[in-house]
């Protein structure tokens, strides 16, 4: 079978996830890189070059390598942003016709969604040539403030690198599906996305297996790159100062300068000091050749960067306030973007929220992974995945006159616990039967028995008197226990059942459905199972009386008993829900009547 694929289509790099079994994967480039620099070349033989390669042709070819062409996708030449972003970038970016942004790539002027096309033609080669196999659907992840523009903008893209688009889904919603397993209540999230250019806070609600951003903020110019700058800063200023002459690094120096700048702040992420060493920086005067080599801290990085870190968490708490939502009432913040592995980040999101970040997910693979997962919950592969936090289907028991009780309602998240207290139906019953459905039908008989076990040595009892405590337990891998315990004596009975096993995402949705359809037939059936229970008892009263009691009784009253039993029976063999209605209001009758004249006998 031809796979699915999840894309992360970033700003600075993007990144191609599958299914590979249960577990979400990550296609490597040739290279053996799981990122993908967005960036877009073209070499000496005119062909087009991609991801690492294209990205260090920055500064050799720079009017033909296009990287942040997301910024420019549905975007008018005009707008502040892209005025903003020309002045950043070596390429050429012009004004279309139609008024959108364009760039020059290779000699011809192109649509942002030409070069994502492109960039996206190379992903979509890299999965097939990996997987050695088609690729069916594709899901590719948005930003949550992405207009329709933008997201039509992706998917022309996407189209013109031949995938197949099932959805677009907005990144914060990406990262949170691929931390499902750890979702378990419902409630609002924090997704922190500080990736390579841009920042994103997005306040996302998951309520009933469904996500919705209430609040997303971003700062398109705040990324990675800003952090880098304030370390070529550094790197700058001190080297200045040991050479006592300003340094003016020319482009193939500065180049250098701030691949060793990046080093060193991924290596403080992990490490509180980093050797920065540049050999051969320059040439003192005398030609006497100056390597750079210092040691930057921890906590000089942090001095130097964060006020950046608290533009953004000046952005979390906006996204809040929009809300009005107090940082406490989030369950979770999931932290996403390779930026955001920065210790500080986490330190000042603790220190906001009340709760460290969750990054047990490699934060610049968690969207594809989402994604990926997303593509396969749509075509129905993955089984009760999203389900998985919460109970797909109602469950309950078997309950007098084919009723399902139900004791967990759909959709209610795991793990919980919950009880109900029974009754026995027959006088000195001492054994009852616990069957265990699934479903949402009325009648028992239409729901699935998931097994049933008996309750034996409840103590000799009018009926209506023991208490059954029917408990159910689903521990956080859906697994649910069931025991009865009869309260007066302690007597516990319980089986062990994995009730989602087995259900597709589309058959949860059909048993749904048809619980809709039949449940005013259910209900009718209901009724007059318990009509018929009503009369069968009410009657079995009279007939007691009748036969015990003959004398107490004129000759009429007699035969109009008689006769109305006979009609009991007759009816009680039809469905004439009417019928058996109107008898069981003349065997009540009947009933209290006889009620009436066996007080006055007493009172006598
Ligand atoms: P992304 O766009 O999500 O791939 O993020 C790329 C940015 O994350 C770049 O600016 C990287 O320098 C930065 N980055 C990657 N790993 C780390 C790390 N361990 N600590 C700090 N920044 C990192």
């Amino acid at each position: 079978m031809a796979r699915n694929l999840g894309i992360d289509l970033g700003t600075t790099n993007s990144c191609i996830s599958y299914l590979d079994g249960a577990k979400t994967a990550i296609i490597p480039t040739n290279e053996g890189s799981r990122i993908i620099p967005s960036v877009v070349s073209i070499n000496r033989e005119k062909q087009h070059v991609f991801g690492q390669v294209a990205r260090r042709q920055l500064l050799s070819n720079s009017r033909d390598t296009i990287w942040g062409i997301k910024r420019l996708m549905g975007r008018k030449f005009q707008s502040p942003e892209i005025q903003a972003f020309r002045r950043q970038v070596a390429y050429e970016i012009v004004e279309a016709t139609n008024g959108d942004a364009h760039v020059r790539f290779a000699g011809r002027v192109r649509s942002p969604e030409e070069i994502s096309g492109i960039f996206l033609d190379y992903l979509h080669r890299l999965a097939r040539e990996y997987l050695n196999e088609e690729i069916a659907d594709t899901v590719i992840t948005v930003p949550a403030f992405f207009n329709d523009a933008q997201r039509q903008s992706t998917k022309t893209a996407a189209h013109l690198a031949g995938l197949k688009v099932s959805r677009i889904i907005n990144e914060p919603t990406a990262a949170l599906i691929a931390y499902n397993e750890q979702l378990n209540r419902d409630g609002l999230y924090a997704v922190y996305d500080l990736g390579g250019g841009t920042f994103d806070i997005s306040i996302v609600e998951f309520k009933e297996e469904i996500f919705k951003v209430r609040s997303t903020i971003g700062d398109t110019f705040l990324g990675g790159s800003d952090f880098d700058a304030r370390v070529i800063d550094w790197i700058v200023q001190t080297a200045s100062e040991e050479l006592q002459q300003s340094l003016k690094p020319d482009d193939q120096t500065h180049q250098r300068i701030a691949q060793a700048a990046e080093k060193a702040k991924i290596e403080l992420s992990h490490h509180e000091e980093a050797l920065v060493t540049i050999p051969y920086l320059m040439h003192r005067s005398g030609n006497e050749a100056y390597h750079f080599q210092r040691k930057l801290t921890r906590t000089e990085l942090e001095h130097a960067t964060s006020n950046l870190v608290e533009r953004t968490i000046g952005l979390v708490q906006r996204a809040l306030d929009e809300i009005n939502v107090p940082a406490a009432e989030i369950e979770q913040v999931i932290l996403v973007g390779g930026q955001s592995r920065m210790p500080l980040v986490s330190r000042r999101l603790n220190e906001l929220f009340g709760k460290p970040p969750q990054s047990k997910l490699n934060p610049e693979e968690v969207v594809a992974k989402g994604a990926a997962l997303q593509s396969e919950i749509l075509r129905g592969r993955v089984k009760d995945l999203l389900l998985l936090d919460v109970t797909p289907l109602s469950l309950g028991v078997e309950a007098k006159g084919d009723k399902f009780e139900k004791i967990i309602e759909r959709n209610s998240t795991i793990p919980l616990k919950r009880s109900r207290v029974f009754t026995t139906i027959n006088d000195n019953q001492q054994v009852v039967k616990i069957n265990v459905l699934q479903g949402e039908r009325e009648l028992a008989s239409e729901n699935r028995s998931l097994g049933e076990f008996t309750l034996v040595g409840i103590p000799l009892a009018p009926k209506g008197i023991p208490q059954i405590d029917v408990g159910f337990e689903i521990d956080a891998n859906g697994i649910v226990k069931v025991s009865a315990k009869d309260k007066q004596t302690g007597i516990t009975q319980s089986m062990k059942i994995q009730p989602a096993s087995g259900l597709s995402p589309e058959e949860i949705e059909r048993i749904v459905e048809e619980s809709n359809r039949f449940r005013e037939q259910d209900m009718q059936r209901l009724h007059l199972t318990q009509l018929r229970e009503n009369l069968e008892r009410e009657t079995e009263t009279v007939r007691f009386f009748l036969e015990n009691h003959t004398e107490k009784i004129d000759l009429a009253g007699q035969s109009e008993i008689r006769s109305l039993l006979g009609k009991v029976a007759k009816a009680l063999q039809g469905e004439d829900a009417a019928l058996l209605s109107r008898l069981l209001e003349r065997v009540q009758k009947q009933r209290n009547r006889i009620n009436s004249q066996l007080m006055s006998e007493f009172e006598s």
